[in-house]
Order: C-alpha cells, then sequence, then structure tokens
C-alpha cells in the first residue's frame, strides 16, 4: 500500500513547478499601457517610470534636535562655555540673524540652522540662565544637523519602473514634491469558476451540493494585485455554457482565472472549446497540492485553468498565476524569499512532487523561531490555508522530515 502510494508520486510525464514557473515567465509580457494618477490613487500600483529627485531632500540643513545651534569651533575642548541666546529658530519659523562666535541660537527640531551656525546642542546638555546658554565639553562639530540632500539628493534616482506602490513610496513621492505619477494600466482579469455542484451564497444546499468558495478566494487573491475583475460566476458543465463564458472573458480581459475542469477524466468539451478559441497547454504539475494546470492564450488573453480544489486553487495560484499577473502589469518580480526554519512537528511526505504543505511559524520554547504543520493536508481542506501563516516547500525528491529538521517555509505575508 505504502510502496504503490509511493510510487504513484514518481510521474514520469509531470512538470517541475521550477519548469512550469520557468515557462510561464518566459510567455507573459507586460501590457505595456499606462496612465498618470494622483498620488493618493497610487497606493498598490506599479510604476511605469524611473522617479529622479527633482530636489534635494531635506532641502535645507535643519536641526535634528530641539537645543541650542552654535559654530562648531565654538564647543568647549573641556569644562563648560558660556553662549549669548540671540534669538529662535522655529521649524517653518527661520531665524534670520546670523550667529557669530560666542552667540548661539535656541532650535527646534525641524527649523532650518541659521546662517553662521553648523552644530547643536540638545537642551538637555545645557543650563540656560536668561540670555545664555552654558555648553559642557564632549560635543563634535556638525552634530545633530541634518544636512541638505543627505536623504536624497537632487538628481539621485530613487524609484524605478517596475516597482509596486507601498505606503513608504507613497511618502518618499510627496516628500520630492511629486502629485502626480504614472503607473501602468491595471490587468482586467475574468475569472470564473466551473461545476454543476456549486451553489451560490445564500441559497440552501441539496444533496451532493456545495458553495462555490473559489470565487472568493480567486477574488481575494486577484483583488490584492489591484487587477480590473471581471466576475463571470459560476459557469455549468456543459459545452455551450463554457464556450460561452471563455468567450465572454476573451473578449473582455487581458487574462482569465478558472477553477476547475481541467482534471484529467474533466468533460472533453473544456479541451475541445480551448483548441477552438486558442493555443492552451494541459500540464500536469509535480506539484501536490495542485497537480493539473492548464496554461496559454485563449483569443487575445493569457489563461491560467486553476484546479477545483480550494487548496490546489491558492496553492497553483501563488505559485503561477500570482507572478505572471504581476509581470502582466508590468512589476518587477524577484524570486520569492524563502526561509530556513525547524519544523516542531514531523512532516510526512512522500518523495516524487514539490509539496507545499500549510504551516505556521511561532516563537518556539527556547524562543527562537519554529514551523509547525496545521494538521491534516487535504487538498479540499481550505481552513489549513485559515489556519496558516506560511507554505512549507518540501522539494519533490524530499521524504519524512523528522522534527528539527530544517525546511523550506514561503510566508503568506508579502505574498501580495
Ligand atoms: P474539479 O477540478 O472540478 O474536478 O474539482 C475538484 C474538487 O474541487 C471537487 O471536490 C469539487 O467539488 C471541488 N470544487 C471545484 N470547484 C469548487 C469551487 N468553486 N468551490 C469549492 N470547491 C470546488
Ligand atoms: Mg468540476
Amino acid at each position: 500500500m505504502k510502496k504503490s502510494s509511493c510510487m504513484d508520486e514518481h510521474d514520469p510525464d509531470a512538470l517541475s513547478v521550477a519548469e512550469a514557473q520557468r515557462r510561464i515567465a518566459a510567455a507573459v509580457q507586460p501590457i505595456g499601457a499606462s496612465e498618470t494618477v494622483p498620488l493618493h490613487a497610487a497606493l498598490g500600483r506599479v510604476l511605469a517610470e524611473d522617479i529622479v529627485s527633482p530636489i534635494d531632500v531635506p532641502p535645507h540643513a535643519n536641526s535634528a534636535m530641539d537645543g541650542y545651534a552654535l559654530r562648531g569651533a565654538d564647543l568647549p575642548e573641556s569644562g563648560a562655555r558660556d553662549l549669548r541666546v540671540i534669538g529662535t529658530a522655529w521649524a517653518g519659523k527661520p531665524f534670520d540673524g546670523f550667529v557669530h562666535t560666542g552667540q548661539c541660537v535656541r532650535i527646534m527640531t525641524g527649523a532650518l540652522i541659521p546662517e553662521g551656525a553648523d552644530t547643536v546642542v540638545m537642551q538637555e546638555h545645557v543650563r540656560r540662565t536668561d540670555d545664555s546658554a552654558r555648553v559642557s565639553a564632549g560635543g563634535k562639530p556638525g552634530q545633530h544637523v541634518r544636512r541638505a540632500g543627505e536623504d536624497v539628493a537632487r538628481g539621485q534616482p530613487v524609484l524605478t519602473a517596475g516597482k509596486r506602490l507601498s505606503p513608504a513610496e507613497l511618502g518618499v513621492l510627496a516628500s520630492l514634491g511629486i502629485a502626480e505619477v504614472r503607473v501602468t494600466r491595471r490587468a482586467r482579469v475574468a475569472f470564473f469558476t466551473t461545476g454543476d455542484e456549486l451553489r451560490t451564497l445564500g441559497a440552501p444546499l441539496g444533496p451532493g451540493q456545495i458553495y462555490d468558495s473559489n470565487r472568493y478566494t480567486l477574488h481575494g487573491m486577484l483583488s490584492r494585485l489591484g487587477a480590473e475583475l471581471i466576475d463571470l460566476g459560476i459557469v455549468r458543465d456543459t459545452r455551450a455554457a463554457v464556450a460561452a463564458a471563455f468567450e465572454e472573458a476573451a473578449r473582455q480581459a487581458d487574462a482569465i482565472v478558472t477553477s476547475g475542469g481541467v482534471s484529467v477524466g474533466d468533460a472533453d468539451y473544456v479541451q475541445e472549446t480551448l483548441e477552438r478559441l486558442g493555443q492552451v497547454n494541459f500540464w500536469k504539475i509535480a506539484m501536490k497540492p495542485g497537480r493539473p494546470l492548464a496554461f496559454g492564450r485563449v483569443g487575445d488573453a493569457w489563461f491560467f485553468g486553476l484546479p477545483g480544489n480550494p487548496v490546489s486553487v491558492m496553492a497553483t495560484f501563488y505559485q503561477f498565476a500570482q507572478p505572471a499577473l504581476r509581470r502582466l502589469m508590468g512589476e518587477h518580480v524577484g524570486e520569492p524569499i524563502l526561509i530556513k526554519l525547524p519544523t516542531a512537528t514531523r512532516l510526512k511526505k512522500a518523495p516524487g512532487r514539490t509539496e507545499f504543505q500549510r504551516g505556521v511559524v511561532e516563537t518556539g520554547a527556547a524562543g527562537q523561531l519554529v514551523v509547525r504543520s496545521t494538521g491534516a493536508q487535504g487538498s479540499g481542506m481550505l481552513s489549513s490555508m485559515s489556519k496558516a501563516n506560511c507554505f512549507i516547500i518540501l522539494p519533490a525528491d524530499s521524504g519524512d522530515v523528522e522534527a528539527g529538521g530544517l525546511v523550506d517555509v514561503q510566508l503568506f505575508e508579502g505574498l501580495v
């Protein structure tokens, strides 16, 4: 029994995960179109231009502390020295005199360094009496001054095309005074689920029926990518319905994502329809969950036919469709970040397929990070995805992993 299931994992016709990813990456090219949007509408969009700073940031030298601005040469080498306080510099309200030797200016964080001064002493290190400030030894000339252009210098490249804009980039762009940016056009992605057993939410379940959960996970995963979604609903397992759905999807979309109907043994008319409308490869991937995957062109759209099982849909979406859709939208997609962690639980695995087991990264008893399995790993058990915060990726040739063994972990956080 064990032996035959083990043999079953080795399929000479199956494509490795890496090879399927490579073929998809080689095929899918960016849409190329772009539009200009105001900064507040740019979150999550992909930059379509390189950004070079038009100004120095900060634009002028200013104080990093509340304290006193003075000439570095006036800092005492030992003991203390009294300097005359000749005014105050506020953030946004500069002191417009000149600081001569023996003088200082009360200064607030962010205020311009007055002319003549080049150094700030924090107020905690100064004894103030009426119009004089006693500064002790120990300071360094130039200290607590933010130099003009120290964050970003004028003319310096700041961001490159292909960058997905996060809150940090919005702030960086705002600090440069850039109010609008050119971003790539959102990809239009049509999606539908297939199956006679599927019911929409709100309808009671009859015998053998289940709710259509895949359309919601797909909706969620596609929304996060910033795609423009075209939800074509549940498509029944008939030749006419499948053909109509693919035709409509191909008319409107840059990409089509479906669930179900691509396994060996599924109705031939899916294959037939796709042969008529485009060029689609039906692959068996050496991957668990998620063996079947269809990829190709339907009309002018890219097509990702994901398996029907709910966990398989998510695993194959993240490994194949998501990087491709990001590339389609012009995003620069790097290699996924994998971290090696010891597993706290024994992981069962037969050699043959790359497994994407669901795991939880947490702090172990000794205070270091470990990963543990979420438990049962059936490809229909969607709750395992919700309990998990990572995939534990076990390479195809790996067998069982004992507790304490090091495994590759791909965190869900950051999967977009
Ligand atoms: P299929 O690939 O169509 O043979 O489906 C494989 C398994 O996934 C079957 O148990 C289906 O009932 C289930 N399934 C297919 N589509 C969905 C869906 N949209 N939501 C939840 N389960 C589904
Ligand atoms: Mg089905």
